[in-house]
């Protein structure tokens, strides 16, 4: 029997992972079956627990339960303790393991598209549970300078006490008033849309003059092709315009690997998404 894989979510049936993980496990000749699950909304733990039982050995976990299999792993790496959310389950020992390979897999899109992390500023749109995924790993990669900036203050006033050792900057509620309080903070060379506007084809009011020249603007929603966000940031001058496509490849990669021991190729099944994706010109 192979050994099996599922991502769960709600809803699922969009989900791109059972595609790369089939071309994953092609490419390395690994013996194994990736399915999507739909679990109720309130029915995570339940799915999650029938699954093991079935035997299965590993899960990707995707909208809304990131931070419900935050609560439900027995032990957590520390990234995923860091960002309080978790995209990947392993069952190992009579023990679930979680992990979140978010931030690591943009941090490999960014190098792939050419940024110099190390000397980068970065401004991080929104504070929910992919901006914290991908804090600890732009840090570890040597950013210059990362602020982040979400609508609503509550949110940004507990990412800015979470993370407060770790030298984020945060400016609470100037999304929602649409000013720009500390323009000294401006220009950065990545702006990273973490939030969920682009779902609905909405963009966060962003000030002019962010973007420094030779900047990169990248939208972590995917299969939209030019949203809101990416054509107001062509419009105020950031020379680079990227969707999420590579760091849903990447952080897929990550979890294949932590299951499988083995590193896929990801150029290859990141080229053959593009393919059938709406183009951002
Ligand atoms: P989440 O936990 O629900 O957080 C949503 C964030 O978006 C919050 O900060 C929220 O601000 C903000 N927001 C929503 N609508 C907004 C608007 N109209 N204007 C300004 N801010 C708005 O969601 P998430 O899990 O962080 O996911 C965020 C996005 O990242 C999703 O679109 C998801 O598809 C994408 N994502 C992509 C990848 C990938 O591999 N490419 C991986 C993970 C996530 P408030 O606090 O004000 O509500």
């Amino acid at each position: 029997m192979p050994d099996r894989y599922a991502v769960v979510g709600h809803p699922i049936s969009h989900s791109k992972s059972p595609a790369i993980h089939a071309a994953f496990a092609a490419q390395t000749g690994q013996d194994m079956i990736y399915e999507a699950l739909l679990a109720p909304l309130d029915g995570f733990a339940a799915t999650v627990g029938q699954f093991r039982a079935e035997g299965g050995r590993g899960m990707n976990i995707t909208v809304p339960f990131k931070e419900e299999a935050w609560r439900l792993a027995d032990r957590l790496t520390e990234r995923a303790s860091l960002a309080r959310a978790v995209n990947t389950l392993s069952f190992n020992a009579g023990e679930v393991q979680g992990d979140n390979t978010d931030g690591a897999g943009l941090v490999r899109d960014l190098e792939t598209l050419g940024c110099r992390l190390a000397t980068a500023r970065v401004l991080l749109l929104g504070a929910g549970g992919a901006a914290r995924g991908v804090v600890a790993p732009l840090l570890e990669s040597g950013v210059s300078r990362l602020f982040v900036a979400n609508r609503t203050s509550s949110r940004a006033e507990q990412f800015l006490e979470d993370f407060a050792d770790m030298l984020v900057y945060c400016m609470p509620g100037v999304l929602a008033a649409g000013g720009w309080q500390d323009a000294a903070a401006a220009p950065y060379d990545i702006v990273i849309n973490a939030t969920s506007a682009s779902l609905t084809d909405e963009t966060p009011p962003l000030p002019d003059g962010l973007y420094a020249p030779g900047s990169l603007a990248y939208d972590m929603v995917y299969g939209r092709g030019l949203t809101a966000f990416l054509k107001q940031a062509r419009a105020q001058g950031a020379t680079t315009l990227a969707d999420g496509l590579g760091m849903l490849v990447e952080q897929a990669a990550e979890a294949f690997e932590l299951w499988r021991g083995v590193r896929p190729d990801t150029a290859p099944v990141r080229d053959m998404l593009r393919a059938a994706t709406p183009p951002l010109a």
